[in-house]
């Protein structure tokens, strides 16, 4: 029997009705299991730069680090476009991340066998996919150093990214993704550019030294970054789990994200390194604020519902309660429920809170 400290930071626009519908399950979990979580809710982005001047603020940053995992919802909308680059709403978010060092995201493309018809690829590619993208993402191209646009005279600029990778950035990545492969299908794909980039000859060298000395029960392979591009679409489910660097990850797992249907059903992990134990972990999903939906009980709760799941699997060790969210979103969706953003004909349109009510009602007779 455990105790754990959740910080949930809903944040803007659709951010707190989502977060709503995870309280609803947290309080379920309270009464079920012998685990139970004390859960603190605090301010983040525009909702926190409104109350505070910051978007996050030090005491919220000191209750993160105490935290044993955080659930954000979104931040961002119009109402902030005109505020200060340094405190606008997603400066929060990056402090986040960048204070409690989560280097590995995490993003599923799980496509539920209810909504396949709603991916752009066929069904019988889709139906069934479950990949794990575990992306870099403290490092490579979008913060190395220079990073800049320099005067060259007569009205010409030049912009420079670096991409710059170490071993140990490396090595801890591929571990986050090994472990994960693990507990799954045990087959992992490390996908990079070592044709025509540096950082890519020493991620496959690490890589494969790594899957070699460490990893010899796993399937592993080397796959060009391009060429996973292309994998993706033609036979998505050849892949288990997937590990790439920051650049190449943002795009995979935006390209497999978009063959299970809605971004109000993706939900995401950034964890950080693992010390004594435990790890600091934020889960969220991947969509934002969605300004235009705010308010109008019009918001899919699934990405954050499913974000929590992560949490209970990943940072909780209750991997039975994580398997109850993940089949009773599945069931629910069987159903034939759906919130607006994945209405389809012959199905019954419900309510942000309807979907969270049903979630919960479907959770309890598994649990039974
Ligand atoms: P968005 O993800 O908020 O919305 C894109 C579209 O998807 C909208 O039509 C929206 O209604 C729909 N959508 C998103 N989530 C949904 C859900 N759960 N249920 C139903 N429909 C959903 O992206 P955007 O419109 O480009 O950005 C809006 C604001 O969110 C901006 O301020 C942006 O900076 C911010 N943002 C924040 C995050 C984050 O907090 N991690 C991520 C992306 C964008």
């Amino acid at each position: 029997m455990a105790n754990y400290d959740l910080l949930l930071l809903p944040g803007d626009g659709i951010g707190p009705e989502v977060m709503g519908e995870v309280e609803g399950v947290v309080d379920w979990l309270n009464g079920q299991t012998q685990n139970s979580f004390n859960v603190e809710t605090a301010l983040v982005g525009g909702a926190a730069i409104d109350a505070d001047g910051v978007p996050v603020t030090d005491e919220t940053m000191d209750k993160a680090m105490q935290a044993d995992a955080i659930v954000l919802g979104a931040v961002g909308g119009p109402k902030w476009d005109g505020v200060a680059f340094d405190i606008r709403p997603e400066a929060g978010l990056l402090r986040l991340r960048k204070d409690l060092d989560l280097f590995a995201n995490l993003r599923p493309a799980i496509c539920y066998p209810a909504l396949a018809d709603a991916s752009s690829l066929k069904r019988e590619l889709v139906e069934g996919l479950d990949i794990m993208i575990v992306r870099e993402l403290t490092g490579g191209t979008y913060f190395g150093e220079p990073k800049e646009i320099t005067e060259q005279g007569e009205g010409h600029k030049r912009a420079v990214d670096t991409t710059v990778y170490t071993t140990p950035e490396i090595e801890r990545i591929v571990r986050v993704a090994c472990d994960l492969a693990r507990k799954r299908g045990k087959k992992v794909h490390s996908a990079e550019k070592r044709n025509v980039m540096h950082t890519g000859v020493l991620w496959n060298e690490v890589a494969d030294r790594i899957f070699k000395e460490e990893y010899s029960d796993l399937e592993c392979h080397h796959i060009l970054a391009d060429n996973c591009a292309m994998q993706l679409i033609r036979n998505p489910k050849q892949f288990d789990v997937l590990v790439t660097d920051n650049l190449f990850g943002d795009m995979l797992s935006d390209e497999a994200a978009m063959m299970t249907g809605s971004l109000g059903m993706l939900p995401s992990a950034s964890l950080g390194a693992e010390e004594a134990g435990t790890r600091k972990s934020l889960y969220e999903p991947v969509h934002g604020s969605a300004p235009d939906i705010t308010g109008k009980g019009l918001a899919n709760p699934i990405a954050t519902i499913a974000s929590f799941g992560m949490s209970l699997r990943y940072s909780f060790d209750m991997g039975d309660a994580a398997d109850i969210v993940d089949t009773a979103i599945a069931n629910v969706l069987e159903s034939g429920l759906r919130t607006a953003d994945i209405m389809q004909d012959g199905m019954k349109q419900v309510s942000t809170k309807d979907m969270g009510a049903a979630i919960r009602a479907e959770m309890g007779k598994l649990a039974a």
